[in-house]
């Protein structure tokens, strides 16, 4: 029912309402009760609605801001509730922030000692309406676990962020995969349960506004968002996330290979451990963790990590002849030098005995310097061979 007042007629010598009025209704004053039929008739006619209410107080979305706004405390829904999954929320939890998670697998019980709400269905976790919505899945999971869920319960405008270990690929899936009024936050923070379980000061934290919108409450929920890693002491690091793939594979993909080769290397601790030994331990410990899927992740979905791969190869063969290369020098210099010059077959002695400890060698030719000049005995040497 609608109901205005007027002093001037409102309806028309048909009966029908009359418009002109109703378009100026606060022109003059006018009183008017419509019973049902009447606004069928408006609604028969052209009358077009050309602005929605403003927000009452009392409206659910204005308390949801009011309450927004007072407090630094966000609903962070947890998508991927694995090992990184925990070790964010123990923290989040610690903050006062409200953490809701989903998963794959079932952590009910786990989530329940972390103080974090735990959804099986992602359909009742989205009809909680979190502020921010955190994707920690596995890089090789997270199209299809992103896909799977349903935008429509949530707020029509969230946050979305997510933590993978490559940035491009996920910046791309975000803009091609979420509904446009969805605010987008690429992040890495660049710490582990084990690299980050004495705290996370002074530990890089990268991020990539990809897009947030241009209101003070979404740019307010992106900042309370970040200052979670900022309160913890973290090195705030902003950056496109192009620049982040082509830094991390230089550093952390390889950081990754080298701690898996010192692994299956099999690296023991001793009574006279070095402090450079030290750092191989712990650089073993602070990888062993990591899944396999992760490492994974970070070869495939990172452009520049095959490259990286090829200069550690090339990089490890070249150490390798320049080692080889020099001790084959010296020994065949010594050689020629105490024994007057020797043949083939001494010289291959020569490398067995170097490698005492393990299997024979044969030292490839092209280990030789690249001037040559090892290669060729001193010229009297030469003169003394028979
Ligand atoms: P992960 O092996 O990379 O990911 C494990 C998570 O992915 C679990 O939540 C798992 O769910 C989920 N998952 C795996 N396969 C799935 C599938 N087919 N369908 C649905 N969910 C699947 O290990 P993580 O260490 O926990 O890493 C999580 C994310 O954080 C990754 O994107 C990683 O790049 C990033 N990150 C990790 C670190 C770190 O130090 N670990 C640091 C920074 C960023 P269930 O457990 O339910 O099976």
């Amino acid at each position: 029912m609608l109901s205005f007042s007027s002093s001037k007629s409102f309806t028309t010598a048909k009966g029908f309402p009359n418009l002109h009025s109703l378009s100026n209704p606060f022109s003059d004053s006018i009183s008017l009760r419509l019973n049902p039929p009447t606004i069928l008739n408006l609604r028969s006619k052209s009358l077009q609605i050309t602005a929605i209410d403003a927000a009452q107080p009392y409206d659910y979305e204005t308390q949801l801001r009011t309450q927004f706004n007072k407090s630094n405390n966000l609903k962070i829904a947890i998508i991927g509730f694995g090992n990184f999954g925990q070790f964010l929320a123990k923290t989040f939890v610690k903050q006062g922030h409200t953490v809701l998670a989903h998963s794959r697998s079932n952590y009910v019980d786990v989530a329940r000692k972390l103080g974090v709400s735990f959804f099986q269905d992602p359909h009742d976790l989205c009809e909680e309406h979190p502020e921010v919505v955190l994707l920690c899945s596995s890089i090789l999971s997270t199209k299809s676990v992103l896909k799977s869920l349903p935008f429509q319960r949530l707020r029509r405008n969230t946050l979305f962020v997510d933590v993978l270990s490559v940035k491009e690929f996920p910046r791309n899936l975000f803009l091609e995969t979420l509904p446009a009024e969805f605010d987008i936050l690429c992040t890495h923070p660049m710490f582990g349960p084990e690299s980050g379980k004495n705290g996370w000061a002074g530990l890089p934290f990268v991020y990539d506004k990809v897009r947030i919108g241009n209101d003070e409450f979404r740019m307010a929920r992106c900042s309370k968002f970040l200052d979670i890693f900022a309160r913890e002491g973290c090195r705030m690091v902003e950056m496109t996330c192009a620049e982040h793939d082509k830094y991390a594979a230089g550093s952390q993909f390889i950081t990754h290979t080298m701690g898996r080769v010192l692994e299956r290397f099999g690296l023991e601790s001793t009574e006279i451990n070095t402090k450079g030994y030290e750092t191989l331990l712990n650089l073993v410990e602070n990888t062993a963790g990591d899944s396999f899927d992760l490492y994974y992740g970070l070869f495939v979905y990172n452009n520049n990590a095959m490259e990286q791969l090829e200069r550690l190869d090339m990089a490890f063969e070249s150490i390798k002849k320049e080692i080889f290369g020099y001790m084959h020098r010296l020994y065949r210099k010594q050689l020629f030098e105490d024994e007057g010059g020797l043949g083939v077959s001494k010289d291959k002695k020569v490398g067995q005995k170097l490698l005492h400890g393990g299997s024979a060698l044969e030292l490839p030719s092209d280990t030789l310097p690249p001037n040559g000049a090892a290669r060729e005995p001193p010229s009297e040497t030469v003169k003394q061979t028979p």
